[in-house]
């Protein structure tokens, strides 16, 4: 049986075939249902009043109660213009029309009162309005749309058709009107009760058609809490099922090689953080359940290390590791600075990437295959290789492009017997509210704090006029000794275009410098000469590296303590967090530089003032996600999570995130398959919805 909302579009009195065609075509709104969720993005509060001697251009909006006292028309035909003059008790303001004027002049009285409303601007330095609404106060209390006037977002082909943000809101009113008592709930009655939810249909009502600030609020609340919660009951269900469905591995005992590195070859302190995650990941291990861990924490953490000692766990209990990072320099890194940990613990490490040589391939291979090898670290050729191990219990992965929850479902559905557990690492961290739902189905660890002794980096943002001034001051560290990264953005879409900006940047750096060496690192440099220019750096033969964001990635060089960033206003805030990374890493101060040229965005600005004021990598993942929206940030798209929010907003609602997903968490709890009459809606709510890469049908 179809419901009230599954009927088509086209039926809904004033649409017809037409309109409906359009409406499907640039909106995808096929049904009444489609319709009746396609909210508002804004509200004009239409109860508001200025005074002309208010009015100034920047308001967005504006109305005014006054009348025309004089009409004036320039030019003919269809150039021809009109301009009335309008008055109230303050002032006067000018309103143009350069459309329509004929209809205008047929229908606009003098000296009679009405209510102006449109959008303020300045033309020759006198504010006027352009093409108002224009409205006697009894048309204003007949309009249906209420007091709080609903907008709509409108596409160019919609516009050319008349199909405006006015109609929709016509339809929205039609619409809801016919609705009354048919808009089934789909909130349990439990949850609505204790959370005092106002009923879907109310809340459907109210969004279009508000008739004061509290009932909007209300109403709003009520629809991204749904929103939101629907998507954590799915993901809840989906880490759930995973875990009813896949044993994990026992890591049961803390053996002879933890302990001994733990007591003998462990150069410092653990930080408490780094303690705490240890005993969330040996909890995880313990269980009998696969570990979905996420592991997050700012560059330079210590999230190497961990990783280190969850696979000497593994080890203690007889199962081989691997880790895999996402570049052969770093998966180089990794092997390194894993083989200088464990140096004299008498363990072999393997390293396994895509310019391993075919002989040492096959002594791996070997090696692995009998248990002989216990850790190998290598790139993500690993798991598509024909590598077999012996006995596989643990895969971290060292991953910069996240992996979505589907990518992530392969990963263990590929073996059929028990999954290894599975340790994500990541070093650009993400909101919170983003790891619920990007993540929401592994579990989160979070290394809050950097190891003991580390000086903050200082950042400062510099104008073209001081660049003198940056010189100097970069030859003097290098006076001192230190070394230097100047990193140049992409700029224009060809390859060519960006090898020759950089190119040009080089010449200039070496010419500013004639003392210091200069090297040079991009993208489209062959492994092997990046690796080579790399390496010049590392040693301390070249002193200024002129790069492109190819450095970006986890490289390390303790020598660097300056990093000068070009252009910075081009870059995104996360890839500027991750650039600064790569200096501060040693014992000496260090400094990020900032130079931008005088004409930047407010976006860029505030940008570049939070990169100057915090160096905590998760204060700038919230402010990058406000001001991009959670849409824009990396790992959103292939999340496999339907992110197609109608109306919560990750970067401002996490508090009801946070409750949707306790809420959720809790029925689940109860009722893993919500089998309980008092549940049975969420559970046809559950198989309406579309985005569905859970199939529900399956457990019913
Ligand atoms: P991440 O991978 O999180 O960016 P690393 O694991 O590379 O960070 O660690 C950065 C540096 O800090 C390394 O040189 C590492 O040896 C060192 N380090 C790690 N843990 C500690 C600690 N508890 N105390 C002091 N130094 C540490
Ligand atoms: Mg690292």
């Amino acid at each position: 049986m179809t419901g009230f909302l599954d009927q088509d579009i086209k039926f809904l009195p004033g649409v017809g075939p037409k309109r409906a065609e359009l409406l499907a075509k640039e909106l995808n709104i096929k049904t009444f249902g489609d319709l009746v969720y396609y909210f508002p993005y804004k509200y004009i509060d239409r109860t508001k009043f200025y005074k002309i001697s208010e009015v100034h251009a920047q308001m967005p909006h504006i109305q005014i109660k006054g009348e025309i006292r004089s009409m004036d028309t320039v030019g003919t035909g269809h150039k021809q213009r009109l301009t009335a003059r309008f008055y109230d008790d303050t002032g006067s303001i000018e309103l143009v029309w350069f459309q329509s004027v004929k209809w205008q002049l047929e229908h606009l009285e003098l000296n009679k009162e009405y209510i102006v409303f449109g959008k303020p601007s300045e033309f020759n330095g006198r504010i006027n309005v352009v093409h108002p609404e224009m409205e006697t106060e009894e048309e204003k209390q007949l309009k249906p749309a209420g007091l709080f006037q609903a907008h709509y977002v409108t596409t160019e082909n919609m516009k050319k058709k008349y199909l405006l943000s006015k109609t929709i809101n016509k339809f929205q009113l039609t619409l809801i009107s016919l609705a009354k008592g048919k808009i089934k709930e789909t909130l349990p009655e439990h949850i609505t009760r204790k959370l005092k939810l106002v009923s879907l249909e109310e809340a459907l009502t109210i969004i279009h058609k508000p008739e004061n600030t509290i009932d909007l609020k209300n109403a709003r609340f009520r629809l991204k809490f749904e929103e939101l919660f629907i998507i954590q009951l799915k993901i809840l269900a989906l880490k759930h099922n995973r875990e009813n469905k896949f044993k994990g591995f026992r890591f049961e005992k803390v053996g002879f090689n933890f302990n001994k590195f733990y007591s003998d070859f462990l150069p410092f302190e653990l930080t408490n953080a780094q303690k705490k995650v240890l005993k969330e990941i040996r909890r995880d291990v313990n269980r009998n359940v696969q570990m979905n861990r996420l592991l997050q924490g700012d560059v330079g953490s210590g999230k190497t290390l961990v990783a280190l000692m969850t696979m000497l766990l593994a080890m203690d209990n007889g199962f081989q590791s691997c880790m895999m990072a996402p570049t052969e320099i770093l998966a180089q890194q990794h092997f390194q600075s894993v083989s200088n940990f464990l140096n004299g613990m008498g363990i072999e490490v393997g390293l396994l990437t895509g310019s391993t040589k075919a002989s040492e391939r096959k002594v791996l291979h070997e090696a692995l295959e009998a248990g002989k090898l216990q850790i190998l670290i290598g790139t993500h050729a690993l798991i598509e290789d024909v590598v077999n191990f012996q006995n596989l219990g643990l895969v971290v992965i060292d991953e910069q492009h996240r992996f979505g929850v589907a990518q992530r479902a392969k990963l263990w559905q590929k073996n059929d017997l028990i999954p290894p557990h599975v340790l994500v690492m990541t070093a650009t961290p993400i909101p919170r509210t983003l790891a619920m739902t990007v993540y929401g189905d592994l579990d989160v660890s979070v290394i809050d704090e950097l190891p003991p002794g580390r000086k903050p980096i200082e950042t400062h943002h510099f104008f073209e006029n001081r660049r003198k001034q940056v010189y100097n001051f970069m030859r003097q560290q290098m006076e001192k000794g230190r070394q230097i990264y100047v990193v140049y953005p992409l700029i224009s879409e060809s390859e060519k275009m960006d090898l020759k900006n950089l190119e040009e940047g080089f010449r200039h750096i070496s010419e500013a410098f004639p003392e210091a060496k200069v090297g040079m690192v991009h993208g489209r440099m062959k492994p092997v000469q990046k690796e080579n220019a790399m390496q010049k750096f590392k040693q301390g033969e070249t002193r200024i590296m002129v790069a492109t964001t190819v450095i970006e990635v986890g490289v390390d060089v303790p020598n660097a303590s300056v990093m000068v960033i070009e252009s910075a206003e081009r870059f995104g805030l996360s890839q500027l967090h991750q650039l600064r990374g790569r200096v501060g890493r040693g014992a000496e101060q260090s400094y990020c530089i900032l130079m931008s040229s005088y004409k930047i965005s407010n976006e860029s600005r505030k940008r570049l003032a939070t990169m100057v004021r915090t160096n905590d990598g998760f204060e700038i993942a919230e402010v990058d996600m406000k001001l991009r929206g959670p849409g824009d940030l990396e790992g959103t798209q292939q999340s496999g999570v339907g992110f197609d929010l109608k109306i919560a907003n990750l970067g401002k609602d996490g508090e009801i995130l946070k409750l949707a997903r306790d809420v959720a968490s809790e029925i689940l709890s109860g009722d893993p398959f919500l089998q309980k009459e008092e549940n049975r809606v969420l559970l046809e709510n559950l198989k309406a919805t579309k985005q569905n890469e859970f199939d529900w049908s399956s457990i019913s």
